[in-house]
C-alpha cells in the first residue's frame, strides 16, 4: 500500500463483490467492478502517456465512468480536475488555459466546443456522455483490468478543484492526496460510517461535497451510493425506505419539506441527514426535526480545507451551528486585519491549521501567500464566532460584511430579522454604494405564497429589533434569490443589479 488515496480509499476492492454503486434504473456496480473499470481506464490512461502531475480535466454528467476516471485519474498518478458542467465554452477556455489538462473529458454534446478550446489551449480530447458512453469507454475498453496504482506520497497532489466563484472568479485549490484520505477517514469515524450504509446521492459530482464527501467517504466504508442524476424530491422520498443517508444543500431539506409525503414513517429507516454547502436555516432545521424526529446533522467546509467542523454524531446538533472542529482540525477566530486570536463568542475571521488544508491555488502563488497566516493558519474569508462549548457559528463572508457609515454589520443578523416577518420566506441583505454612508444596508425579499408584505411592514417589523444603522435603507422584492447550483445565494449578482439604487 502507498498513500495514493485510491489504496486508502478501496484497497482490495477487486476482491469486494459488494455492491457500489445503484444506478437510477437499477443495475448496480459491485466495488470489484468498480476497480476493474478504473483499471482499464487508467491503462489508457497510461497509454496516451499520463502519469505523475499530468491533469485529467473532466466536464461530464454524473455517470459509472465518470467516477471510474476519477478513480482511475488517482490510480495512474495524474491529477484530477473536475468542470462544473454548467460552464460556457468561454468559462471551460479559461480553465483549460489556467490548469493546462493533458487529457480533457467532455460530454459528447460539447466535444465541437472542447476541440476547439484544446486546438488553441493544448490537450487531447475525448467523451462521455451520461451512460457512460463515449470515445473514452470505447477507447478503454480493450484494455486489461489490472494496473499498477502509482505510489504517490501524502503531499502529492490528487486533484485540482476550482472553488464556486461565489465571490469572484474561481480558484484552483490544489488537494493533496494527504487532504482528501485525512478528510475522509475523519469523517467515517464522526458520522458512524458503515459498509450498512446505503447514501442517497443527488448532488453533482464536481464540487467538494458530492465528490469528496459524498463517494469518498462511502468508499472508505463500503457502503454503498444510489446514483440519482439529479434532485427530485419525490425519487428521494420514495428511496428512504431502503436508505440511511441523505447528503444535501439546504435547499435540497426546503424543497423536501414542501412534501406532503416527508414523515415520521418515510423517514423512519434514515439515520442520518447531511446538509453543507451554505448556511441552513435554523428555522428548517427545526422544521425537519418537528415533522420527521430527525435532527439535520449540519456541517461546514470549502474546496480549499474539504470539512472542517461538524456537529456531532452523539450529542448536542446545534440549529445555526456548524459544530466543533473536526478531530485533529485547528480552527481559531482571529481578529481580520492582525490575526491575533480572539476569545469565545467574539466574532472574528475563521482560520483553520490542518492535515485537511490545501497546498496552495494553483499558478496563483501571490494569492496564496496572502491567504495563509506566518504560522500556517488558512484564512477562509469566512467569519463566525466560537460559543463556550466549542461550537462554530458562521456570520458570513468577510466579503458580504457591510460597512455603513462606520458601523460593521452582519448581513445574517439582518437576514433572521427579516425572516422572521410574517409574509417573507427569505431574504438575502447586501451593502450597495451609498453616497452618505459609503455602503447601504439592502435587502432583497422573497414574499411567501400569497403574501402582499410591503416595504413599510418590514421596517416598522424591524424598528424595534434593530438599531437604526443596521435597518435597511432600501427593501427590494423579487421573485427568487439568485443561487448556483450548490444552493449559495450569489451576491455579487444583487450588487451588481442594485449598485445605482442610491446615486
Ligand atoms: P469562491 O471561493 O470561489 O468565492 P465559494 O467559497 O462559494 O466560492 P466553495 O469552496 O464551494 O466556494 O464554498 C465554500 C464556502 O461555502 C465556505 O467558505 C462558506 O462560506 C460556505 N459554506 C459551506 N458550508 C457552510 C455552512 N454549513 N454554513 C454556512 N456557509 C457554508
Ligand atoms: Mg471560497
Amino acid at each position: 500500500m502507498t498513500w495514493n488515496l485510491y489504496d486508502r480509499l478501496l484497497a482490495s476492492a477487486e476482491s469486494d463483490q459488494s455492491i457500489c454503486i445503484e444506478k437510477e434504473d437499477g443495475a448496480t456496480l459491485s466495488y470489484a467492478e468498480l476497480a476493474a473499470l478504473s483499471g482499464r481506464f487508467a491503462n489508457f490512461l497510461a497509454r496516451i502517456g499520463i502519469g505523475p502531475n499530468h491533469r485529467v480535466a473532466a466536464k461530464v454528467e454524473k455517470s459509472v465512468e465518470a467516477i471510474a476516471l476519477y478513480l482511475a485519474t488517482l490510480r495512474s498518478g495524474a491529477v484530477y480536475l473536475p468542470l462544473n458542467t454548467a460552464y460556457t465554452p468561454a468559462e471551460t477556455e479559461y480553465f483549460v488555459r489556467d490548469a493546462q489538462p493533458t487529457l480533457i473529458v467532455c460530454d459528447p454534446k460539447e466535444e465541437a466546443d472542447l476541440r476547439a478550446i484544446a486546438a488553441k489551449a493544448g490537450g487531447r480530447v475525448e467523451t462521455l456522455d451520461h451512460h457512460g458512453r463515449g470515445s473514452l469507454a470505447d477507447a478503454a475498453a480493450d484494455f486489461p483490468i489490472a494496473f499498477d496504482t502509482a505510489a504517490r506520497g501524502n503531499d502529492d497532489l490528487a486533484a485540482i478543484l476550482y472553488t464556486s466563484g461565489t465571490t469572484g472568479r474561481s480558484k484552483g485549490a490544489m488537494l493533496t492526496h494527504g487532504n482528501l484520505a485525512s478528510n475522509a477517514l475523519t469523517l467515517v469515524e464522526e458520522w458512524r460510517y458503515s459498509s450498512r450504509d446505503v447514501l442517497i446521492h443527488a448532488l453533482p459530482i464536481y464540487h467538494v461535497h458530492g465528490l469528496f464527501v459524498a463517494c469518498n467517504v462511502t468508499f472508505a466504508a463500503r457502503g454503498r451510493i444510489l446514483f440519482m442524476q439529479k434532485f427530485d424530491a419525490e425519487r428521494i422520498l420514495a428511496t428512504m425506505a431502503r436508505s440511511t443517508v441523505l447528503m444535501g444543500v439546504p435547499t435540497f431539506y426546503v424543497r423536501l419539506l414542501e412534501s406532503p409525503n416527508l414523515n415520521e414513517r418515510t423517514t423512519a429507516n434514515m439515520r442520518l441527514f447531511v446538509a453543507g454547502s451554505a448556511p441552513l436555516l435554523a428555522e428548517t432545521h427545526r422544521a425537519w426535526q418537528a415533522r420527521t424526529g430527525h435532527a439535520i446533522l449540519e456541517r461546514y467546509g470549502m474546496t480549499e480545507t474539504g470539512m472542517i467542523a461538524s456537529n456531532p454524531y452523539d450529542g448536542q446538533r446545534i440549529p445555526g451551528s456548524v459544530g466543533r472542529p473536526l478531530p485533529a482540525v485547528e480552527v481559531r477566530i482571529a481578529d481580520p486585519e492582525s490575526g491575533v486570536a480572539l476569545p469565545a463568542d467574539e466574532v472574528g475571521m475563521i482560520e483553520v491549521k490542518g492535515p485537511n488544508v490545501f497546498a496552495g491555488y494553483w499558478n496563483m502563488p501571490d494569492k496564496t501567500a496572502a491567504e495563509f497566516r506566518s504560522d500556517g493558519f488558512f484564512i477562509t474569508g469566512d467569519l463566525g464566532k466560537l460559543d463556550a462549548n466549542g461550537y462554530l457559528h458562521i456570520v458570513g463572508r468577510g466579503k458580504d460584511l457591510i460597512i455603513t457609515g462606520g458601523f460593521n454589520v452582519y448581513p445574517k443578523e439582518i437576514e433572521t430579522e427579516i425572516d422572521a416577518i410574517p409574509g417573507v420566506s427569505e431574504s438575502a441583505v447586501v451593502g450597495v454604494p451609498h453616497v452618505d454612508f459609503g455602503e447601504g444596508v439592502t435587502a432583497a425579499v422573497v414574499r411567501s405564497p400569497g403574501s402582499s408584505v410591503d416595504e413599510r411592514t418590514i421596517l416598522a417589523a424591524l424598528s424595534g429589533r434593530l438599531a437604526k444603522f443596521k435597518q435597511p435603507k432600501g427593501i427590494i422584492f423579487v421573485e427568487t434569490l439568485p443561487r448556483n447550483t450548490m444552493g449559495k445565494v450569489q451576491k455579487n449578482l444583487l450588487r451588481e443589479r442594485f449598485a445605482e439604487l442610491y446615486s
